[in-house]
């Protein structure tokens, strides 16, 4: 019997129609194998065999932790001692052998089927310290079951074509690998439209729904699925129908985004002559070619933690220099803007590395962690001061709290500069330094920093998350993150007046600038620059192209004379009706990015 067609809904994140086939990633879930009995006179070879890749396992973990210990510090490394702890633990070892000896069945399933009663016993303790172990568990059973020559971890499976992952929710670390293989859409039960997977998942543009509350229930392994990253549906077992209905709309958006890139070569300028630059967001280097494609100016923001994560050790200075003159050379003339290491909150060294903080994103974060751990800020630094030989580089710093913090990263910065000069390297171009605003603390003190900074870099992302206190990648509280928010629309005019008021430039690449809605709104409270997924570039220059900044003032007036966020919601559907009737600007290229703000 053919199942009935299910229609789930979350949050999207990146535009696009997905049809093609589910792939269930167990990542962070249930440990799934196949079950496989074992002849008696089999059994003793099968227990070496369990027994052998429990050995090799300990070896590979004991060197990474020589590796992290020798690359960053003894507290690091000793992340991996509860896993190793773990391969010698009777309760899971001894006792899968004594199962293999019992039930005669495979060594993946019953070593899996071991793990996922520890994991269950774990979930059942709603111990906040324990159930984070959840995550070496995890990490044990794939390493083992690697080892027993069974790729587990989806990180290093192969996809067939048209694949759709399906999973509760994906690491950063694992996503980064995850989406260079021909992946078409992304489905998660977690996470909220800001959260590092789904920035991640909208720079390769692949499709994506996160928050799809329940998938994990329904879906099957390799079932039908449809994945609606315009109106932030999900369609499992797509009936004829609904089949057809998708095809002919995933064909009206490709033929969209092909008119959208015959703005490519045109300036992000209004009716009136007022000129904004678009820049690009990436994560890798191989997004430049992307930035190009979609027309940005250069790179607004490079989020070099990602070639951090998901190795085995950190890439060392001259690794980074490679990678960073290389982002230099080409986007050359135009600008690239480094930011410096962002690790913490949602994202880490390794799956297993996930600190022991209760508060992550509170806790040792950016700029906090770069300035504990000058071994790991200084090459990062040398590398990108390096990588200036044209002069087209920008430094930002995230996650800047205060003036003290700022200028003890210009006197690192400086004290890096003379030791390169002394080392005979040619640092001729003096490099600006900017600093994200992306805590409100940053924002309410934009006036004595604007003293401090070369320019303004405003993360929106996590100036929401932090001002209404709500997680950015938690999906039940997603209908809170409210860009339109008083608060927040306050403290970005409060630093845009700082930053005009000491002459120096302020732009913004939280993913707010993306929304061509909220980019007008930016552009009229008098941001010069906006950074996004290269992806939404044209649908942002289109809209800005059909405006003047005459209007742009007045909607912002309006903006902030509305007293609620759904009168504020009104103000900006009244403006759109005006953008598409009497500008003759196709809705739906506006509403593909801005549907989820608008309903
Ligand atoms: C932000 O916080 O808005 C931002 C651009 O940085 P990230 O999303 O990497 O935290
Ligand atoms: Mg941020």
């Amino acid at each position: 019997m053919i199942p009935e067609e299910k229609i789930l809904h979350g949050i999207p994140v990146a535009p696009g129609i997905a049809i093609g086939r589910a792939y269930v990633c167990a990542a962070l879930g249930t440990i799934r194998t196949e079950q496989r009995e074992i002849p008696l006179h089999e059994v003793a070879t099968e227990i070496e065999r369990f027994l052998r890749a429990v050995e090799e396992s300990k070896r590979q973990l004991i060197t990474l932790r020589e590796q992290v210990a020798k690359e960053l510090d003894e507290k690091h490394a000793e992340i991996y001692t509860p896993q190793l702890a773990l391969l010698d633990d009777a309760d899971l070892i001894d006792a899968t052998v004594e199962t293999i000896r019992s039930e005669q069945k495979n060594a993946e399933y019953l070593f899996a089927r071991r793990i996922n009663e520890f994991l269950d016993q774990l979930r059942k303790l709603d111990d906040g310290f324990l159930v984070g172990r959840e995550t070496d568990f995890q990490d044990v059973a794939w390493r083992v079951l690697n080892n027993l020559g069974r790729q587990q971890h989806a990180t290093h499976a192969t996809f067939g074509p048209d694949t759709v992952l399906v999973g509760h929710d994906l690491l950063p670390s694992q996503s980064a690998n995850l989406l260079k293989e021909h992946v078409v859409g992304l489905a998660l039960e977690k996470g909220g439209p800001t959260s590092h997977t789904a920035i991640i998942a909208k720079a390769t543009e692949i499709p994506t729904v996160v928050g799809v509350e329940g998938i994990m229930q329904v879906v099957r392994e390799g079932a039908p699925v449809i994945v609606d990253g315009v109106a932030g549906k999900v369609i499992l077992f797509p009936s004829q129908e609904t089949y057809a209905r998708y095809l002919a709309r995933q064909s009206e958006f490709q033929q969209l985004e092909r008119e959208l890139e015959e703005l490519r070569d045109l300036a992000a300028e209004t009716l009136d002559g007022y000129s904004i630059t678009l820049r690009a967001n990436i994560e890798f280097p191989e997004e430049i070619s992307h930035i190009k494609l979609h027309g940005a100016r250069g790179v607004g923001l490079f989020r070099t933690e990602f070639i951090f994560l998901n190795r085995e050790r950190l890439p060392n200075e001259e690794e980074q220099y490679q990678i960073y003159k290389q982002v230099a050379e080409r986007v050359f003339p135009d600008t690239v803007i480094f930011r410096t290491l962002d690790v913490g909150g949602d994202k880490f060294f390794a799956a297993s590395a996930r600190p022991r903080e209760l508060n992550p994103f509170m806790g040792l974060r950016a700029v906090r962690l770069c300035l504990k751990h000058e071994e790991i800020f200084r090459p990062q630094l040398r590398a990108m001061l390096r990588a200036n030989a044209l002069g087209n580089a920008k430094i930002l710093i995230p996650m800047i709290s205060g003036v003290e913090e700022f200028r003890q990263v210009k006197q690192l910065i400086s004290t890096v500069i003379e030791e390169l000069r002394g080392e005979g390297y040619q640092i001729d171009h003096s490099v600006e330094i900017g600093a994200m605003v992306e805590i409100p603390s940053a924002a309410i003190l934009a006036d004595e920093l604007a003293r401090e900074c070369d320019f303004f870099s405003i993360g929106t992302n996590d100036l929401i998350q932090y001002t209404l206190a709500v997680d950015r990648g938690n999906s039940s509280v997603a209908y809170l993150y409210e860009p339109l928010h008083l608060s927040v629309l306050r403290l970005l005019r409060m630093t845009v007046k700082a930053a005009e008021d000491a002459g120096i430039k302020v732009s913004v690449c939280g993913e707010a600038a993306a929304d061509p809605l909220y980019a007008l709104i930016l552009a009229g409270l008098g941001v010069h620059e906006l950074s996004m997924s290269a992806v939404n570039v044209p649908a942002v220059k289109r809209v800005m192209r059909a405006v003047t900044l005459q209007e742009l003032r007045a909607l912002v007036e309006e903006i902030f004379n509305a007293s609620t966020i759904s009168e504020r919601k009104s103000v900006l559907k009244t403006f759109l009706d005006f953008l598409v009737r009497e500008r003759g600007v196709p809705a739906g290229e506006i509403l593909s990015a801005s549907i989820a703000h608008l309903e």
